[in-house]
């Protein structure tokens, strides 16, 4: 449905924005606080189905969180899992930095 859509459109960049701002080197804390709301996430994630979905790929998947850098490619990884249930093409995960925080420079 739409919604379910828009939600995730406006998730996906949520959540990359994040990754894109996140340090480049996170502290213990930080790094137990992205977990912390991961999991948070994952249980409030207002599409029910998309929710449980996302629980079950972060425990198979752990989270890392060491880096942005990291960070960013785990996050691509399973924004890639999704499009491949959903039959949406494949992102070179190379390239999510440049999306989600430098821009394409064109
Ligand atoms: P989106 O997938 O929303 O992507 C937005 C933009 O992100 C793209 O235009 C592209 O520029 C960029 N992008 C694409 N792939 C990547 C990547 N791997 N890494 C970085 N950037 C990328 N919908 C369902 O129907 N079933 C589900 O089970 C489901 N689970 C979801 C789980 C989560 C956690 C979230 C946030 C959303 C989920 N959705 C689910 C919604 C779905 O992923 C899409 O957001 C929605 O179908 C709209 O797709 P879209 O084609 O507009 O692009």
């Amino acid at each position: 449905p739409a919604d379910v859509e828009e939600l995730g459109r406006s998730t996906w960049t949520f959540l990359h924005t994040v990754a894109a701002t996140y340090p480049e080197s996170a502290t213990e804390q930080q790094q137990k606080e992205m977990k912390a709301f991961l999991e948070t996430f994952s249980k409030i994630y207002p599409c029910w189905f998309c929710a449980k979905g996302f629980r079950k790929y972060i425990k198979a998947n752990e989270p890392k969180v060491m880096t942005q850098d990291e960070f960013g490619r785990w996050l691509c990884d399973a924004h890639n899992a999704v499009n491949k249930k959903l039959g949406k093409p494949h992102f070179d995960c190379n390239l999510w930095k440049k999306r989600w925080k430098d821009g394409w420079g064109d």
